[in-house]
């Protein structure tokens, strides 16, 4: 099967397979639209199974870049790179640098920041071959790192889909369910914790949740048991794909929330979460806060700035989502991938579709 007739293609303008002999990196970049501007997206480093798993992610998540930035009005394309490997085991300096080569190859068209297995430092190692690197603090002091950013938008969102499902804006005293206390999900609980809400997290980390419970009292869920919580609002913060049929039968929560990147295991799904009278908020909607941020930064432009773009746009997007949703009867996500598609694609008319 040939690139272009893979499942997750549609329509990429640019992929780049990268070979260095010397380091031994295998990596994929990914540039799935520019319309509106370069595409920007994360670099993870994963033990993938196989290249086609591989492939497969960084054209799903390069795609989902591009619908991120157009639903966040943000001149800016969609793009993502991933390195095939144990970041634990077989990431390198000289292997990053042989990355950010590559990347600088494109002369600026994807512009990389860190993602899943790449933190700051590794960012900061990239810089040195190019200057298409974002998203990590070139000072003390200066801001670099997305998650915090990604938590505040997350927040906000959770909020908008509280007030549209359960008819108040208050979230005090009610029970959340965060699935991950890494980095987004850390910060997200300390923002709900100091909101009134009621926590309940899981992390395959002990030391994770521990922390959770010490400072926000929250109460800790084997990981297994996180979606079948009796709580008002689902968050997943850890990994892709974990709304599948399995935890479809076992949620009890009205809404789901979450940063995670591509929670649907399928779009199919999303029509099954509405006839439960769960309301999806769509991921790259919602977790849109680090990319709004990142952007910011790129400009020389103050947090505070970067904050009321998210304050305005991710609520409002999704209002606007979860109403056209309702009034058509369609699922948040298809209706999310026509808002956003209709943002950059100029002769996409997704009402002439429909009918
Ligand atoms: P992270 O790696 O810091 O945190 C993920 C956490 O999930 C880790 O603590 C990990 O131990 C835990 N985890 C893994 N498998 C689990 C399981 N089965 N059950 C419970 N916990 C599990 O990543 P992050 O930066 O916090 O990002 C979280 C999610 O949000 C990811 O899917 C990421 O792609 C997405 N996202 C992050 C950002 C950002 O700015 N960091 C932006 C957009 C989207």
């Amino acid at each position: 099967m040939s690139v272009f007739e893979h499942r997750s293609y549609d329509d990429h303008e640019h992929v780049a397979f990268c070979h260095d002999r010397e380091t031994g990196l295998n990596a994929i970049i990914a540039i799935h639209n520019t319309c509106l501007g370069n595409a920007m997206g994360g670099c993870r480093m994963v033990n993938y199974r196989s290249a086609d798993e591989a492939l497969n992610d960084v054209l799903r998540l390069s795609r989902g870049m591009t619908y991120k930035s157009a639903a966040a009005n943000l001149p800016l394309g969609g793009g993502k790179s991933v390195i095939l490997g144990d970041p634990r085991e077989h990431k390198t300096k000289d292997m990053l640098r042989a990355m950010g080569r590559f990347v600088d190859s494109l002369n600026g068209r994807y512009v990389v920041a860190e993602d899943s297995g790449m933190g700051e430092a590794d960012m900061r190692v990239m810089a040195e071959q190019t200057p298409h690197v974002v998203g990590y603090a070139k000072h003390d002091g200066e801001r670099g790192d997305p998650a915090p950013a990604t938590a505040y938008g997350v927040f906000l969102g959770l909020r908008t889909a509280v007030a549209h499902r359960y008819k108040t804006s208050d979230i005090r005293d009610m029970r959340v369910a965060i699935q991950g206390m890494g980095n987004v999900g850390y910060r997200l609980a300390k923002l709900l914790h100091e909101a009134g809400a009621q926590l309940l997290v899981s992390d395959i980390f002990r030391d994770n949740t521990d922390r959770a419970r010490r400072e926000f009292g929250a109460t800790v869920v084997p990981p297994e048991q996180i979606f079948n919580q009796d709580v008002e609002v689902i968050s997943p913060c850890a990994l892709g794909a974990v709304i599948d049929d399995r935890v479809l039968n076992q949620l009890r929560a009205g809404v789901i929330a979450g940063s995670a990147n591509n929670q649907l295991a399928y779009d199919d799904i999303g029509n099954a979460l509405k006839a439960k009278s769960i309301l999806y908020a769509p991921d790259y909607v919602i977790n849109a806060g680090g990319i709004i941020d990142v952007y910011y930064q790129t400009r020389g432009l103050p947090y505070a700035q970067a904050q009321r773009h998210m304050t305005k746009c991710i609520s409002s997007t999704l209002t606007e989502v979860f109403r056209r949703a309702a009034s058509s009867d369609q699922s948040t996500n298809v209706i999310a991938d026509q808002v956003a598609r209709s943002r950059f694609d100029p002769d996409y008319h997704p009402i002439n579709d429909a009918a």
